[in-house]
């Protein structure tokens, strides 16, 4: 496994492997970038298949949440983590003690948050070894109550956002009534955005691998249950992928009859050159980094005392952003994930050069 001439590791600052042999942590934390303020990312635990697939993750993650980041207007960089194990089976409080250890060595480089396998409790064990932690702290949202750290809810307004953004943009409607719209995966975000898009009166078609969640999504908001096949070839308005990334490969084009796709999952297209054939097809994609930046928007901003109001502020700004990236896609002809990405590039080279 080479780590310099990895095609992901271009553009990275830094990558710490950590080893605790006392609870069996084996982790990797990938700093992308710090042009524009500290690196925040999520920790994700999973089993991955070898020590290659979890570099090959983390450097993407990682770069990733620099154009997130940048694109938000946060003064923060790009940064991920992961953990090498089965968060069922191996995770423990020594384990994230020593996770939370591995951080705090960055002296603040990096700032960790919860991500797949790893959820808000376990970033409040890690925060009693580092104070380089983020959307661990109770907060009030934007109805008033008290919410817990948990970035779902606010990457599902964002996202939401974003989907009446792009239907505004492509079907000229201001609203989503009797609109057909496919969310693939109800799981934490996917199931807060399909509670907005019922209450807006859009018809929901949903699929998911767990049966538990799939029945909730039809008994509290009347959705139609697909099977995960056929999701993404529905004759629908908006397909909306919120489960794994790289849904949007060269047999799922193919297959789509949507005329916009606007969801909250990571790293949607398998490939840079799928945002070209989407373009090609005519099929509007909002760039995932820009829809779904409503959880690194909570957290981040939370960090610096925030009020709600200014919160609500940011997260709906990402209307306008989207706005943006689509009408510059128009104008120069270039797929929007590609216009998204150069937006991201020119905020956080301009700080390097500064
Ligand atoms: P989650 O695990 O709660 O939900 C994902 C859902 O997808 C689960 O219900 C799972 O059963 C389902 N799923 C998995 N494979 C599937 C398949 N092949 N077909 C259909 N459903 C499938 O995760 P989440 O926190 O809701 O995040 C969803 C996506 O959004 C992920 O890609 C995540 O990286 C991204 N994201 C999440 C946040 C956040 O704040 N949680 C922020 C930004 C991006």
């Amino acid at each position: 496994m080479s780590v310099f001439k990895h095609v992901e590791f271009i553009g990275h600052q830094q990558v710490c492997f950590f080893n605790d042999e006392r609870s069996g942590l084996k982790a990797i934390v990938a700093v992308h970038n710090t042009h524009l303020g500290p690196a925040l990312g999520g920790c994700r635990m999973w089993p991955y298949a070898s020590e290659d697939e979890a570099l090959t993750d983390v450097l993407r993650l990682s770069k990733g949440m620099t154009y997130k980041t940048a694109l938000a207007g946060l003064a923060l960089g790009g940064g991920k983590s992961i953990i090498i194990g089965d968060p069922r089976t191996d995770k423990s409080e020594e384990l994230l003690r020593a996770m939370g250890r591995c951080v705090n060595q960055l002296g603040g480089e990096y700032i960790v948050a919860e991500d797949s396998g790893i959820n808000v409790e376990d970033v409040r064990i890690m925060s009693k070894e580092t104070p380089h932690v983020a959307g661990v702290n109770d907060s009030v949202n934007m109805q008033g109550k008290i919410k817990n750290g948990d970035p779902s809810p606010a990457t599902a307004y964002g996202t939401y956002v974003g989907l009446c953004t792009a239907v505004k943009h492509k079907l000229g409607r201001s609203d989503l009534d009797g609109l057909k719209i496919a969310i693939q995966g109800v799981g934490n975000v996917g199931y807060y955005l399909a509670e907005y898009l019922h209450q807006a009166g859009a018809d929901l078609y949903v699929s998911d691998i767990d049966e538990a969640k799939l029945a909730r999504a039809k008994k509290n908001l009347g959705a139609t249950i697909v099977h995960s096949k056929e999701i993404m070839s529905l004759d629908v308005d908006v397909f909306s992928p919120c489960a794994m990334g790289g849904s949007i490969n060269d047999q799922s084009i193919e297959l789509l009859e949507a005329k916009i796709i606007a969801g909250a999952a990571n790293n949607q297209l398998h490939h840079a050159i799928h945002g070209e054939k989407l373009k090609s097809k005519g099929i509007l994609y909002a760039p995932d980094f820009v829809i779904n930046a409503g959880g690194v928007i909570d957290i981040g901003l939370q960090r610096t005392g925030a009020s709600p109001d200014k919160i609500h502020e940011s997260l709906t700004n990402i209307a306008n952003t989207l706005k943006a990236i689509f009408c510059r896609s128009e104008k120069e002809n270039i797929p929007t994930s590609t216009i998204a990405e150069k937006m991201a590039e020119q905020k956080f080279s301009t700080t390097q050069s500064a």
